[in-house]
């Protein structure tokens, strides 16, 4: 095994010296005077239930066994109030009873299952944001959980990586928003409430930039990169008082998340003074073998610990290993110490010593979940997250006058699609489809007709003519086409990221009738559909919507709800262009519009441009932006500029605006962004309405990390830019920063 470069005692001695002292600190030093170092190192393992894992090496009543002996600290994959109660009593069974702490990743909802948090996060609605979480840890809560293994903050720019869909999207600025809106609405007013869970940020550090988009491939970035677009999302969470933090599965420069000094010890823990404690992901610790870094399960132990992975999730190493490497003097006690020290302070701050069960009330459970205002929220986010991509001569939304409309496409039945990746505790669980919502929203005179068409993988033509001919009878044609709901998640990279199958070729078949034809795109990702952007008259990217997918489907397509999404993460044409995201930086040879093209930074066979840019989205209602204001032309670093535009709602329909706001760096010491998101305001406006929209900028939104990485602003002239698209910038200024 390699040498751990670090200088051990006094090293963490002053990293630990530095976290502040809480008010539960006594009661923790006091049980921990009483525990045996097995009963230590129990804390800092965690089992995987056999019922909701598949594969755990050791069935649960072995695991049983040892929780009564003190050697669990957590379990995961505990189901429901009444289990987590049996399991907790088993806890109560060893010499110290401490309770154990129930973790589960409830990633986009617990009972009622929210959009993916992809989709979720193209609202751009923080606060809609918020109260999904809060909504998801309200039923987490009540069933018995303390933990929830989200958010995944990781920053995601190759769609073929199949967690995509589980991320905020591409941009470091929207991604630290969204982290803090998700671990303030999962934690609620605080740990120890019985509407609130733990929040877990994940996965640190790198996960999203998995070469070539293949899940858990190695990571190879600079630390430039790192800093500026990967890390500050996990700066947001732990400034929002995330309780945890799990490692990544990746290598970073050849250091695995799992045992990386640099980022679990020296970043997160030291330099952030990180107070709450870490968790390996799923069997990271003894992955640290097939990675080539641990001969053994004690050496990936030693690794993991030394670096500052406090819980070993079902990796079984930390159990069978770290007492004989502390008796052999291979691990010092006090890395030991500070892991359970982390832990257990959490323990009591949620209120398990006082009462074990407070969480597990089969009665609160079974008021809470499924609460019908849950599934109104879980509406409203759902209508929040589509994304008008396409409307050509106002093709949406419908008009109630309609006396056919032909469903068509492998998913418009389709329930458990809706549903998206880990959203899988209830199989039972009724997602509504496309079909279903329309047939609650159309009147009694129209009529719905329905052909598959195609299946989404399929090759074969053999639907098509069957909904050719139902497409013929109708008066206006709704597709629902895309991947299934298992094409994106965890392990669910795809090399191709094109509409599977013959849905293309669907498409055109329809178009040919002469009919408008409606498509709606589901996926967990951005696809690629050339053929459909030209033909279609009208798309909706509609992701993976959850509960009330159908419903709120409906409800945009008759425009009950005005589309207000805008996309998180750019769309690229093709896979060759990966990674392709909007915050590039300018290149010695940019192509410039009426400049020759020869030895210029393009591609021989397709565009620079993506498919459908970071921040664009359309309305059925038209926005104007106008009389852009600047407080000063000038600012010292102590200023605060104010600049504001109006907008006006210049169509048809009440309608919401997200106004973008961009700043550009033209000249400075390092080559920086050609632009960067530093704001943006959601304005909602009746027609004719207009508001005036106004933004503060800093010194804050000027800075960035130079060449020694450290992070600050150079005076010298910046541009602001407002849009309602990464590239669509509708007004322009410049003012100066001064010395
Ligand atoms: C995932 C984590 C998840 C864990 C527990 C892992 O495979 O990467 O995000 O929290 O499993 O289910």
């Amino acid at each position: 095994m390699k040498k751990i470069l670090i200088i051990p005692c006094l090293w963490y001695a002053v990293a630990f010296a530095q976290l502040a002292p809480s008010a539960v600190d006594g009661k923790v030093e006091a049980l921990m005077a009483r525990m045996t170092l097995e009963e230590k190192i129990g804390q800092l393992n965690q089992y995987s239930s056999d019922r909701l894992t598949t594969g755990p090496v050791r069935p649960n009543s072995d695991k049983y066994n040892d929780i009564r002996q003190g050697k669990v600290g957590s379990m995961l994959n505990v189901k429901g109030a009444k289990e987590t109660r049996m399991v907790q009593e088993l806890a109560l069974q060893s010499r110290l009873k401490i309770p154990l702490l129930f973790g589960m990743d409830v990633v986009h909802g617990y009972r009622v299952t929210f959009p993916i948090p992809l989709a979720e996060a193209a609202s751009w609605d923080l606060e809609a944001i918020q109260l999904s979480a809060r909504i998801a840890a309200k039923e987490a809560a009540a069933a018995g959980l303390h933990w929830a293994f989200a958010p995944m903050v990781d920053i995601a720019r190759d769609p073929r990586w199949g967690r995509v869909m589980e991320g905020a999207g591409e941009d470091p600025y929207l991604g630290a928003l969204i982290a803090t809106a998700r671990v303030t609405g999962l934690q609620g007013k605080g740990l120890g409430q019985l509407d609130a869970v733990m929040a877990c940020a994940k996965h640190f550090a790198g996960y999203g930039a998995a070469i070539a988009g293949r899940d858990y491939n190695s990571v190879d970035m600079s630390e430039r990169m790192l800093w500026e677009v990967y890390l500050p999302p996990f700066k947001a969470a732990v400034d929002a008082g995330a309780a945890t933090f799990m490692t990544a599965f990746n290598d970073l420069n050849g250091v695995p998340a799992t045992a990386n000094v640099h980022l679990l010890r020296n970043i997160l823990k030291t330099k952030w003074q990180y107070p709450g404690f870490v968790v390996s992901d799923h069997s990271a610790v003894i992955e640290l073998i097939n990675h080539g870094v641990a001969a053994d399960k004690a050496e990936a132990a030693k690794a993991a610990i030394f670096a500052g992975c406090d819980m070993d999730m079902e990796g079984h190493a930390y159990i069978e290993t770290l007492k004989q490497l502390v008796q052999a003097g291979k691990v010092p006690i006090e890395l030991i110490d500070d892991a359970v020290r982390r832990i257990l302070r959490i323990k009591f701050e949620l209120g398990l010593f006082d009462d074990p069960f407070r969480f597990s009330d089969e009665n609160r459970e079974q008021r809470v979940l499924n609460a019908p205002e849950h599934h109104q929220a879980a509406l409203k986010m759902a209508e929040k997250s589509v994304v008008l991509l396409k409307n050509s001569a106002a093709t949406l939304p419908l008009t109630g006058d309609l006396k056919s409309i032909a469903v068509i496409g492998p998913l418009a039945k389709s329930n458990w699609d809706m549903r998206g990746s880990w959203s899988v505790y209830w199989p039972e669980d009724h997602m509504t489809s496309l079909y279903e919502g329309l047939q609650a929203r159309v009147g009694k005179a129209t009529q719905l007709l329905y052909a598959k068409g195609c299946g989404i993988a399929d090759t074969s033509k053999k639907g098509f003519a069957e909904a050719v001919a139902i497409a013929k009878k109708a008066d206006v044609v709704i597709m629902a086409l895309g991947e299934s709901t298992d094409m994106t998640g965890e392990a669910k990279s795809r090399a191709h990221i094109e509409i599977p199958g013959v849905q293309e070729e669907l498409v055109n078949a329809i178009k040919s009738t002469g009919k408008k034809v409606i498509v709606l795109m589901m996926s967990g990702r951005p696809l690629i559909f050339p053929s459909t952007a030209k033909n279609a008259d009208a798309i909706l990217y509609t992701w993976w919507l959850g509960s009330e997918a159908g419903h709120a489907m409906a409800n945009v397509l008759y425009g009950d709800y005005n589309p207000s999404g805008k996309l998180p993460i750019t769309f690229p044409r093709m896979e060759g262009q990966i990674p392709i995201y909007y915050s590039h930086r300018n290149t010695g040879r940019p192509l410039v519009e009426g400049q020759n093209t020869n030895y210029r930074s393009k591609y021989l066979d397709v565009s620079n441009e993506p498919a459908f840019a970071f921040g664009y989205g359309l309305s059925y209602t038209t926005f104007e932006f106008s009389d852009l204001r600047l407080s000063q032309k000038t600012m010292s670093a102590t200023d605060t500029l104010t600049l504001s535009c109006v907008l006006k709602n210049t169509g048809h329909y009440t309608g919401e605006e997200v106004v973008q706001l961009y700043i550009q760096d033209p000249v400075a010491s390092i080559a920086r962004p050609v632009k960067e998101l530093k704001g943006f305001k959601k304005i909602k406006l009746k027609p004719q309405e207009s508001k005036k929209v106004t933004f503060a900028i800093d010194k804050e939104m000027l800075s960035f990390f130079d060449e020694q990485l450290q992070w600050k602003a150079e005076p010298g002239k910046f541009n602001v830019l407002l849009g309602n698209s990464s590239d669509n910038i509708l007004l322009k200024e410049t003012f100066e920063l001064i010395n």
